[in-house]
């Protein structure tokens, strides 16, 4: 990385703690063997991803024989929306690993219900209730929204999917590791997770399956995992993805305490800055530890971006442009943002290695662009390229 840069985008991703990176980096070359192997030298990945599973479990709250490894979120949220039969109910903002497999059902024959969160960025029963049908046999509702950082209120959603019997994921991709979490306590049926996340390496996470809840299997091949999800286990990865986890864990209380202490410093000053500046999610009861998402009207996201990049600041927008439209993201439209709120809006997401002079530096560079964006210089500019 280079020296100067402000890495502002960690609900993208996020760099390996060093505990996993201990973990990881003997199972590949001393310990490398496959943990399904009957001989000696396999006993020891294979009491490995044992002890990793154990991990994980009491993380959130699970047994061990309730997580099962996948590639990731992607592939968990798949796993569930394909997995299981009957209607679907998910919400509008969900990410596209929920909204494009959804999609993917309805275009085989299954009924798919969407339902929206309110303005403050959440959902509540009422909501669902609304929009109830008959066939509804699955709800799957984020935890925590990975472009707003709102926090739904899973457990209140999971007792009235049970009610009207119907099974109730989460995917908490963007939850797990930076707030508590206890399955039994918001009895879910399923729950996603995804190691880089939360320090962890990219292309592994884990699906809880609440015991005695059927699924479909979905990869076939081998025996691994239960006979769930076949694939030679990937060793390495497993047991960083525990290292992190627990890690992240064992530090939430500081973790949640730096980063609060750091966006409402950031939040009042940009406030200061822009006063009529907006955060999507305002009015939620709770949010993400670290996530900012912020609307700086008049100033349009991709633009603020790319000068942001330009020094050295890397942060994250919503709204995807090409030459001829400008697309706003499916969550500010599903949370009925203003267009012109919603073009202007970045998502700012810290972690626990942000300093505050880091954020300083980041207002900074802010004052600096917003102040030569409206220039005449710069308006006149963007007058004669059509930008
Ligand atoms: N779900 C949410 C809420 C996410 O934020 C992401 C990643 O951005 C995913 C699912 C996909 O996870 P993965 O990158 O592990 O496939």
């Amino acid at each position: 990385m280079r020296n100067n840069f402000i890495y502002a985008d960690h609900a993208g991703t996020t760099r390996l703690c060093d505990a996993a990176w201990t973990e990881m980096k003997p199972f590949f070359y001393e310990k490398f063997a496959n943990p399904s192997s009957l001989y000696s030298y396999a006993k020891t990945p294979r009491e490995a991803v044992g002890v990793a599973r154990t991990t994980i479990a009491m993380c959130i709250g699970a047994d061990p024989e309730e997580i099962v490894f996948t590639s990731g979120g992607t592939e968990s949220d798949n796993w569930v929306l394909k997995g299981t039969s009957g209607g679907i109910m998910v919400s509008a903002y969900e990410h596209h690993a929920v909204l494009n497999a959804a999609a993917n059902e309805a275009f085989f024959g299954r009924e798919v219900v969407y339902v929206s969160p309110k303005a403050c960025g959440q959902l509540m029963p009422e909501t669902l209730a609304r929009k109830w049908t008959a066939g509804i046999k699955l709800v799957s509702i984020m935890m925590a929204n990975n472009e707003i950082g709102t926090i739904n209120p899973i457990s209140l959603l999971a007792q009235f999917a049970h009610g009207r019997s119907a099974l109730f994921h989460t995917d908490a991709v963007q939850a797990v590791g930076h707030v508590p979490i206890d399955v039994h306590e918001m009895g879910v049926d399923f729950l996603s997770a995804s190691a880089h996340k939360f320090n962890g390496p990219k292309g592994i996470g884990f699906l809880y399956i609440r015991k005695g809840v059927c699924l479909k299997q979905l990869i076939h091949g081998g025996q691994q995992e239960f006979s769930l999800r076949a694939g030679t286990e990937n060793v390495p990865y497993i047991v960083a993805m525990a290292a992190a986890l627990k890690w992240n864990c064992e530090h939430m209380q500081v973790h949640t305490a730096h980063l609060t202490a750091l966006t409402d410093y950031f939040k009042s000053a940009l406030l200061e800055l822009l006063p009529n500046a907006y955060f999507p999610g305002t009015g939620s009861d709770e949010q993400l530890p670290g996530l900012v998402s912020v609307s700086l009207p008049g100033y349009p996201a991709e633009s603020l971006t790319h000068l942001l990049d330009l020094k050295g600041i890397a942060v994250s927008t919503g709204a995807a442009c090409d030459s001829r439209r400008t697309q706003v993201s499916h969550v500010l439209r599903a949370i009925r943002l203003p267009m012109s709120l919603a073009k202007c809006t970045i998502r700012f997401s810290f972690g626990a290695e942000n300093t505050k002079k880091e954020i300083d530096s980041i207002l900074e560079a802010l004052k600096v662009i917003l102040r030569r964006y409206k220039s005449p210089k710069q308006m006149a500019l963007r007058k004669q390229r059509k930008i």
